[in-house]
């Protein structure tokens, strides 16, 4: 409980209230925040970012441990606290800020408890680069972490699992519960380590947009969601294609492994 009472007198000190608009649930729990750091510490790298410091839950024990991340924080009334701490702060939001200009040195890594509302969007985002960004420790809604580690043919495979599993090596590194956070969410969470494949350095955004029609009537044969995002020639290939990667007529979307999403991405658009 002291945890949560030295939070409580810093949000005194500092004259601020979580605020919820910024899902500002500040971690608390001296375990979690351990899992989060071995796990920073366990991957190395050149370059530290860190989106949402909030009171610094990781950001001071980074700082203990002699690593200065560069941060992300939307929160003006945070910012100007980590600015007059002597850290490079971008007063942005990380959604909508340009990553290339962080102009990341190679093997970079990105930690944060992330604010719920643009966790999935930021890790879809990120697939695409920068190329830099090596590896990535987040914290998600447990929800939302067992769609992004999930396994074909469940109930929770979907774009968002074959996004992250072909684009990173996805493993868990902790749970946490709502008594972890102050104030504590609804629901509980769980943190994912990130570390990119090299293989799908090379896929386009437009991988993306295959899931998208893919996904889009799961219930639906995928090759007859396909037929409306394909031009014609690519449409009379398809049989040959579904041969090629023994797929039955049937198949559906969450049948197909990501492997097998990246060889008909491979076989649609990488022909030459
Ligand atoms: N790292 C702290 C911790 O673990 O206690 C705070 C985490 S809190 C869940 C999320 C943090 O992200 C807050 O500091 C919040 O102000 C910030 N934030 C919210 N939306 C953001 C956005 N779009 N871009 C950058 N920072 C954001």
């Amino acid at each position: 409980m002291s945890e949560v009472f030295d939070l409580k007198a810093r949000l005194t000190e500092m004259r601020i209230q979580p605020k919820k608009a910024f899902g500002q649930n500040f971690l608390v729990s001296p375990q979690v925040i351990n899992k989060i750091i071995e796990a920073v510490l366990r991957r190395p790298h050149t370059d530290l970012i860190e989106i949402g410091p909030g009171l610094g839950a990781l950001t001071e024990r980074l700082l203990e441990k002699n690593l200065k991340p560069r941060l992300i924080e939307l929160d003006r009334d945070l910012v100007e606290h980590w600015r007059a701490r002597g850290l490079d702060v971008l007063d942005h939001d990380a959604l909508k800020l340009n990553w290339d200009d962080l102009q990341l040195k190679p093997d970079s890594l990105l930690v944060s408890n992330l604010p719920y509302q643009i966790s999935t969007h930021l890790v879809v985002d990120r697939c695409f680069g920068p190329q830099n960004l090596q590896h990535m420790v987040l914290m998600f809604q447990k929800e939302v972490a067992q769609r992004l580690t999930a396994q074909p043919r469940t109930k929770e495979y979907g774009l968002l699992s074959v996004m992250a599993q072909t684009y990173f090596k996805v493993e868990k590194v902790a749970d946490a519960s709502p008594k972890d956070f102050y104030p504590p969410p609804k629901i509980a969470s769980r943190v994912l380590g990130f570390e990119r494949k090299n293989e799908a350095r090379d896929l386009s955004p437009r991988f993306l947009s295959l899931l998208k029609a893919g996904f889009a009537f799961r219930r639906k044969f995928l090759l007859k969601n396909l037929k409306g995002v394909v031009d014609k020639p690519t449409l009379e290939l398809l049989p040959e294609i579904w041969a090629q990667l023994k797929l039955k007529p049937q198949a559906r979307a969450e049948e197909l492994k990501p492997e097998q999403w990246v060889t008909l991405y491979r076989a649609l658009y990488d022909r030459n």
